[in-house]
């Protein structure tokens, strides 16, 4: 690893992360046979940290963390009602990077870089503006009084530096409306090291109430460094919340998901959301049908506290906030 030391650690990590899916297939040791279901141009390129690369087994493509970032042939199929934009982003935008979808709340598209590429995004087609800066966001969220809580969100918004990250949170605390900023993040999974002292600096010195919402789908995708790094922002009074989508072959199963909801909160992380798969173009494989997510979530509402199990939910074009799945409608015995 590099030696410069004007650049922050999680910067050098990030330059390691793994963009070269030969590279990556040599890593894994995978095998010619292997190597035939792998794209190697496609059009959302591959973006894996190294830490993650580390958890697969040797030589396994099939294991449920290489699943959620490892391109192949599967994301060329083409599919009817899986599209480029699932979640109606496009109808919601008030600006390049505001997105006003329910009462009280909006989120800031803050970039469109993250640490990681994740094949089911449902954000992977979005027409992310590179231009710096928040001028007109700020300017609407100020002159809307019914903001309460701005989302930062992307992309994701731990891809910006602490200047950028900094300058926002200061020109937010100054809109007296907005009480809360939320961050959604999947950075600490992949690059903990994000959570350095000058990234917890931002957020304790803040008239604002941190909301820290981290994306994870596997109880493996976790290790102590990760977990230390999110007991840093507990440590500061920031609830952390976590976010699932449930997926065909990575936590499609009653032991994967209890796993992983009890993983959490054996550590403080409370289980939020267990998102149904956005219907995205490419992501058909993903799927696990509403019937059985039904099914394992009801199993699991019967053996885990009711504080582990997430809200079951999906997001339909046009409502005003997620929409619950009700998981004892039309439940066969
Ligand atoms: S980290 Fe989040 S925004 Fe980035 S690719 Fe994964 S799901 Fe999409």
């Amino acid at each position: 690893m590099s030696k410069d030391i004007s650049v922050p650690i999680w910067k050098q990590v990030l330059r390691q992360n793994f963009i070269d899916i030969s590279k990556l297939a040599d890593f894994l040791l995978l095998n010619p046979e292997q190597r035939m279901d792998l794209l190697h141009r496609p059009r959302f390129v591959l973006n894996l940290p190294f830490r993650i690369a580390e958890k697969v087994p040797k030589g396994d493509i099939n294991d449920p963390i290489l699943k959620q970032f490892l391109p192949t042939n599967a994301e060329m199929s083409i599919d009817a009602g899986f599209l480029r934009d699932p979640v109606g982003d496009t109808n919601c935008l008030k600006s390049d990077k505001l997105l006003h979808k329910y009462f009280g709340r909006v989120l800031i598209v803050t970039t469109g870089a993250c640490a990681m590429h994740c094949r089911y995004c449902f954000r992977q087609n979005f027409d992310y503006i590179v231009e710096k800066g928040f001028k007109e966001e700020l300017k609407l969220i100020a002159e809307d009084r019914s903001i309460n809580e701005v989302i930062l969100s992307g992309g994701d918004p731990l891809s910006l530096d602490d200047r950028t990250l900094g300058d926002l949170l200061k020109q937010i605390e100054l809109i007296s409306h907005v009480k809360k900023v939320r961050f959604h993040t999947r950075f600490p999974i992949g690059i903990p090291e994000r959570i350095d002292e000058s990234f917890l600096s931002l957020l304790a010195n803040s008239r604002l109430q941190f909301w820290f919402v981290i994306h994870v789908n596997h109880p493996r995708e976790f290790d102590e460094e990760i977990f230390a790094a999110l007991k840093a922002v507990q440590r500061l009074g920031i609830p952390v919340l976590s976010q699932s989508v449930l997926l065909r072959g990575v936590n499609d199963s009653f032991g994967v998901l209890k796993e992983l909801f009890e993983t959490m909160i054996d550590r403080g992380i409370i289980p939020y959301y267990l998102n149904q798969l956005d219907r995205v173009q490419g992501a058909s494989h993903f799927e696990v049908p509403e019937e059985e997510g039904k099914k394992l979530m009801a199993d699991l509402a019967a053996v885990l506290p009711g504080y582990a199990i997430p809200r079951y939910i999906r997001e339909i074009p046009g409502m005003p906030g997620k929409t619950p799945i009700d998981l004892f409608r039309n439940l066969n015995p």
